[in-house]
């Protein structure tokens, strides 16, 4: 907990060899001999500040500084946080770049030491940091971003959650948030993956022109190879009132996708190789399919397949209880 020590500061500075080896003078810019104050983290660096500076980010540190400070004038504070929090809190405060925060443990202890000193705008520039963690560690993010009450944070991180399965994951920051919220997220994330999938189902597609691009000739449409060893499996009717069928082989890879989409509804998910390589080996029987088949199905994926997987993820809403 916070405490001011100046008794500790006295012995600080008139102290021996050795016991002035235990603490250490914090870099630029808090290595300020002019300074009337010195937070001590609790590894002990000594972080040299200006009172007006604490006063006017934190009420805390205000009221603090307001209390009688006994005859020195330059108290020491000892502080609960380490040094590596202190720094980057301080930063927030100081007129100088705050650098990019690479660990996550180091963000929530900022995090948790801005609410604790009652500094609500420098939490909110904080908490964005919390998205360069987003891709990799998304739930832990969504649940922080709903903890700390930001909402494009928990609904970005809740989008990029998409890509993973939550049924059988837990994260510890997962303690911070309501039953509700997380119901509402793993709510979010079916009815993504319903959506999603259904785009690979023929009969449910509603625009299957410009979905399965059946105005261009895609090879699993137009080969016209009367002994092509793929049979054309089913037909959907284009714009032109004519109904065009498709090979079986690329089936092979909707079948593929729909496995994936239903659990991880993400469009990053839908492109690696591995789940074209069915319908590509189906393909490659067909002297008409083959040559064409690997770029037509590229351009499919990543163009309006993608493009309507996007939008009907972004149809789905997520509400969330603050
Ligand atoms: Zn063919």
């Amino acid at each position: 907990m916070l405490s001011s020590d100046n008794d500790s500061h006295d012995q600080s500075t008139t102290s021996s060899d050795s016991e002035s080896l235990k603490h250490r003078t914090a870099t630029a810019p808090f290595d300020d001999s002019n300074a009337e104050i010195i937070l001590r983290s609790s590894d002990n660096v000594d972080f040299h500040v200006h009172r007006l500076i604490l006063s006017l980010a934190s009420p805390v540190f205000e009221t603090m500084f307001t209390l009688p400070q006994g005859n020195t004038d330059s108290p020491l504070v000892q502080m609960s946080e380490d040094s590596s929090t202190v720094d980057i809190l301080l930063r927030y405060c100081y007129p100088t770049d705050v650098p990019e925060i690479s660990d996550l443990g180091l963000l929530k202890k900022v995090m948790e030491a801005a609410m604790k000193f009652d500094m609500p705008d420098i939490l909110k520039q904080a908490r964005k940091q919390l998205l360069n963690f987003v891709e990799k560690e998304p739930l832990s993010i969504f649940a922080l971003a709903a903890h700390y009450k930001w909402r494009e944070g928990a609904k970005r991180a809740a989008k990029e959650c998409l890509a993973f399965n939550l049924i059988g994951t837990h994260v510890d920051e997962l303690n911070l948030i309501s039953a509700s919220n997380y119901h509402r997220l793993l709510e979010y994330h079916q009815r993504c993956g319903r959506a999603a999938s259904k785009l690979t189902l023929l009969n449910e597609m509603g625009n299957a022109d410009q979905l399965y691009s059946l105005s261009t000739r895609n090879c699993w449409i137009f080969c016209n190879n009367e002994k092509c060893p793929s049979r054309h499996v089913s037909g959907l009717k284009a714009s032109d009132g004519k109904n065009r069928y498709m090979k079986e082989w690329f089936f092979l890879y909707l079948d593929a996708v729909r496995n994936i989409l239903k659990d991880r509804p993400a469009v990053k998910l839908i492109t690696p190789m591995a789940l074209r390589v069915a319908a590509m080996k189906k393909a490659g029987e067909c002297y008409v399919c083959r040559p064409r088949a690997a770029f037509d199905l590229d351009s499919f994926i990543i163009g309006p397949f993608s493009e309507e997987i996007e939008k009907a993820i972004d149809k789905i809403q997520l509400e969330l209880e603050f």
